[in-house]
Order: structure tokens, then C-alpha cells, then sequence
């Protein structure tokens, strides 16, 4: 929108397209919508748009097509980019799927799933597990986080090492293009070889080409054994070769295998109740394993004795708690959970959501570790996550003796300095948390030009006129 005043008369022609319940411009309603999680952006809205269908959604975007507004599609608005948080001009609407929340189709014997784009994750997770079946994806925010978001942010979380992400754990896709065409890929097929896998662009790109309203989904026996650990172990290499072994000794039933430092577990303990730390002396880094299988009867506890014993005496475990019951393991879990809760109650702090090869992960934790011990007294390393996917949090909380301002004031500097390190070891500056708004520079930076090129070609097919999500991941757009 363009003209003063026009964005008043879209929102009208809106509520005449879709019926006034569906158009919402109330600022307490909005004011929620207008912030990203973090609270790092802030913006402004024509309006809200709740679509109840596939088919309002098309108007929606057929509308906003013709008349060049702005859309920007929200999930359950927990992303860590800004990437669905509207610009400030006030001429952009929010379309919000939260009213597209239907499970569709469950098919056991297809180990499939087709479900709406609001549905919130851990619903699914639910629906499948009622049908003895297994939605693996797992992450913090899945009381909360939609599937359309996961879907665009091709999300990862705790159980990517056996699993996959999004990507991998998608089968179909429905899509309405920016001009309000539909695109039905929603297909349960493993196998499909005709032509270009079109609908694999949606997957990560973050709104920027197209609303997707519903998926069908893979999905795996349902685990009946669980054996989960919380270990301290040496140092990270120690914990990269403890995952190597449990891999090998388990038949790959490793399911998840988390880092968490020290700091991490201080902060928890401080901050969240009812944290406990699982270990009674103080160790510098810690895992939390999980090994589970679809057989009910499989001995995993004993599998991960005998591999911590041997690891033991290898040096590589210092001390270990295997959860005794489903309530233990929920415990060890809830620290781990809590860790971005417990860093923002802390005080600010510098994030950065980097990935390298596994094997390649303790040489860079040294290099960077070493390199802000000497440079940037302001902060305190917390350093979690996947290193089975050799994705780690590598976050700086401020120093509770140093001002924000001043900790805040070097951020761009040791964004600089540990992107640049991880780019020299091969890695990513983005693993799993997508581009949004906040790293599009990152992006241009890093991208080769060719890659770059095809991005924006890719835009510029899917949606000339730039509607959707405008200045999201790609610069300009
Ligand atoms: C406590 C916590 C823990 C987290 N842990 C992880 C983790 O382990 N791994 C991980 O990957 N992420 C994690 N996240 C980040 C976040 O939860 C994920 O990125 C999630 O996938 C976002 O889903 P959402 O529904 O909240 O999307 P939103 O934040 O609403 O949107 C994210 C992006 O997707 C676009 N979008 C949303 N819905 C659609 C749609 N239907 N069609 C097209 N575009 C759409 C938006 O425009 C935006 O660009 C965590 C976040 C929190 C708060």
C-alpha cells in the first residue's frame, strides 16, 4: 500500500472479502503479533487477517497480489529471526493460521500424517502418538510453535541426529502462491521422481514464497523403550567420542545428544524452579543422551551402562546419572528446556546458532572459547545444543558486573568474529533458527554469488510483485 489512507480501504475490501470476523485491527490483539519472541524487532500492521480456509487464504493473498500489500505469514510467533514480525510502516497485514488447525488424515499404514499449518506441534505429536506412532520432531517451543513454522523455518531441534528436520520428515505440501493460486502437492507417496521437487522451496523459506496451509507428514513406530543419561563428561571431544561409541554399541539407537555446559546448568538451577542438577560435583560440560526403540523389550539401559562403564575408563565420562523413571528423565530434560529461559532471565545476551562437521566441533569450541576469553571479558560463554548435529547455541550471556549497553556494544564484533571462524571450519552461520530479518546480511555475506542468484530468481518466480514476507532473507526483497 502505497497511498495515505489506502491501507484503511484495503482492510475494508478485506473484511467485505472475507466477513469482518476474519479481518481484525484492534491494537490489543495486535500489539502481541507486533513483536518477535526475543523482542529484538517491532513493527506495525494494517490488520490481521485469521483465514478459516485454504480457500481464504487464496483470496487473501489474490487481494494483497492485486493491490502490492505486504503479507506476512505468523505461526506461532517463536521464531528466533524476526521473520514474523511486520516492518513499521503500518501498510503490511499479518496473515495468521491459527484458525487452520485441523488434523486431516492420519495413516498408520503409510506412517503418515496430514495436518493444517496451525496446527500447534505438540498436537501432533499427540495425534500421532494416539495412533501408536511417533512425530519425532521435538523442540522447546512445541507447546507453542505451529507446523506451517516449522515447516518454513525448516526447524530441527533434540531428535534431528535419528530423525531428520523438517525437510526430512515432509512428504506433501499445500501451498497458496502469492497470486492466490494453489499449489496441491500433498502427497503421502516415498517416492515421486517427476520433475522438480517444487515443493521442497517452501521448506525454510520463511513466508517469502508463499503461505503453506497443511502437510502430510512422516511418521515412525511409536518408541516403547527409553534409556536417558545425564553424563559429565571430559570436555567436547570427550562428549563427540562418547556419541560415536553409543551409535556403534546401540545399533543407532541414539535419539538425542545434547551438550550443556556448566554455566548452563548454574543458571537453570538459579533461575528456574523446580531445577535440579543431576550430578552431585561440578563438571565443565555435561550430555544428555537418550537412546529409544519401537521394541519394547530392548535392554537399553544396560546398553548405556556398559558403554558409559567402558567410556569411563577411557577417560571420557568423569560421572553419570541413568534416569531411574519416566519422572527423572523428564527432570534432566526440563534443565535442558530451560536454558534459553534461564539465559533471558539472566541478564541480555549475544546468540548465535552455528553449525560445523561433528567431528571438526571440539577444535572450533577451543578456538572460539580461547579467542572470547581474551577479547570480550563482558560476557560469559553458553555453549548447548545438538552436537550430534554438530549444531551448538554458541551464546554469550552479559557478565552480571558489566552494563548491558556495554556488554550489547560488542555484539556485532563477536558476530564477526565467530561467524568468520565458523565459515573457516565449513560450517553455518544459520543451522537451524532460518534467516528472517535478522541475519540477511549474514546471508549476503556468506552466500556464494551464484547461490544468491538463483535465491533471487527463485523470488522473483514465485512472486514478482514481492508481497510476501518483504525483506526476509533476501536483501531488498
Ligand atoms: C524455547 C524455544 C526453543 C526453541 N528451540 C528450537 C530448536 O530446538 N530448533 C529449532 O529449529 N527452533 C527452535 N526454536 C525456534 C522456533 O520455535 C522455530 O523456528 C519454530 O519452527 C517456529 O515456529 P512458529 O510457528 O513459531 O513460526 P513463526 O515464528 O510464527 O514464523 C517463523 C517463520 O515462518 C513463517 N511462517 C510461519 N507460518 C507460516 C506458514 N504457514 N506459511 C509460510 N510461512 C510461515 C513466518 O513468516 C516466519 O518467517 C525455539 C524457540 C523457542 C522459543
Amino acid at each position: 500500500v502505497t497511498q495515505p489512507g489506502s491501507s484503511t480501504q484495503a482492510v475494508a475490501q478485506l473484511a467485505a472479502l472475507l466477513g469482518a470476523d476474519c479481518v481484525r485491527t484492534d491494537a490489543g490483539e495486535l500489539a502481541p503479533l507486533l513483536v518477535d519472541h526475543r523482542g529484538l524487532y517491532h513493527g506495525n500492521a494494517a490488520a490481521l487477517i485469521l483465514p478459516r480456509s485454504v480457500e481464504q487464504v487464496a483470496t487473501t493473498l489474490a487481494f494483497c497480489n492485486a493491490h502490492h500489500i505486504g503479507v506476512v505469514p505468523q505461526g506461532g510467533n517463536t521464531g528466533y529471526c524476526g521473520g514474523a514480525t511486520p516492518d513499521q510502516s503500518g501498510n503490511q497485514v499479518i496473515v495468521s493460521l491459527a484458525r487452520l488447525n485441523r488434523l486431516r488424515n492420519i495413516d498408520p499404514l503409510n506412517y503418515s500424517l496430514t495436518c493444517e499449518a496451525g496446527c500447534l506441534l505438540a498436537e501432533v505429536q499427540r495425534a500421532a502418538a494416539d495412533a501408536e506412532r511417533l512425530f519425532p520432531l521435538s523442540l522447546g517451543s512445541e507447546g507453542s510453535c505451529q507446523i506451517g513454522g516449522n515447516l518454513s523455518t525448516n526447524a530441527g531441534g533434540t531428535s534431528v541426529l535419528r530423525y531428520g528436520m523438517m525437510r526430512e520428515l515432509t512428504l506433501g505440501l499445500e501451498v497458496v502462491l502469492a497470486d492466490g493460486r494453489v499449489l496441491d502437492s500433498l502427497t503421502g507417496l516415498r517416492k515421486d521422481n517427476t520433475g522438480y521437487d517444487v515443493k521442497s522451496l517452501f521448506l525454510g523459506a520463511e513466508g517469502t514464497l508463499g503461505i503453506i496451509t497443511a502437510a502430510t507428514l512422516k511418521l515412525f513406530p511409536a518408541a516403547r523403550s527409553i534409556a536417558t543419561a545425564f553424563v559429565a563428561v571430559a570436555d567436547v571431544q570427550a562428549a563427540v567420542e562418547l556419541l560415536s561409541r553409543l551409535r556403534n554399541h546401540s545399533g543407532d539407537r541414539v535419539s538425542s545428544f545434547e551438550l550443556i555446559p556448566r554455566l548452563a546448568v548454574e543458571l537453570t538451577v538459579q533461575h528456574i524452579r523446580p531445577t535440579v542438577d543431576p550430578l552431585p560435583g561440578r563438571h565443565d560440560w555435561y550430555v544428555l543422551c537418550e537412546l529409544t526403540s519401537p521394541r519394547a523389550d530392548e535392554p537399553l539401559d544396560t546398553v548405556l551402562e556398559d558403554v558409559l562403564a567402558d567410556a569411563y575408563t577411557a577417560g571420557l565420562v568423569q560421572d553419570a546419572a541413568i534416569a531411574q523413571s519416566g519422572r527423572e528423565a523428564e527432570s534432566f530434560w526440563f534443565l535442558r528446556e530451560n536454558i534459553p529461559r534461564a539465559q533471558r532471565l539472566d541478564g541480555e545476551s549475544l546468540k548465535h546458532d552455528i553449525s560445523v562437521p561433528v567431528a571438526a566441533l571440539p577444535q572450533f569450541v577451543t578456538q572460539a572459547a580461547a579467542w572470547l576469553a581474551s577479547h570480550v571479558p563482558e560476557g560469559r560463554l553458553i555453549a548447548y545444543g545438538h552436537v550430534g548435529d554438530g549444531n551448538l547455541h554458541f551464546n554469550l550471556n552479559q557478565d552480571p558486573l558489566i552494563a548491558a549497553e556495554k556488554f550489547l556494544g560488542r555484539a556485532d564484533e563477536v558476530r564477526r568474529a565467530i561467524h568468520a571462524l565458523v565459515h573457516e571450519f565449513g560450517g553455518s552461520f544459520s543451522a537451524e533458527h532460518g534467516i528472517g530479518q535478522l541475519k540477511v546480511g549474514e546471508l549476503e555475506r556468506y552466500a556464494s554469488p551464484v547461490e544468491l542468484d538463483l535465491m533471487r530468481a527463485i523470488k522473483l518466480a514465485f512472486d514478482p510483485n514481492g508481497i510476501m514476507n518483504p525483506g526476509k532473507v533476501l536483501k531488498g526483497s
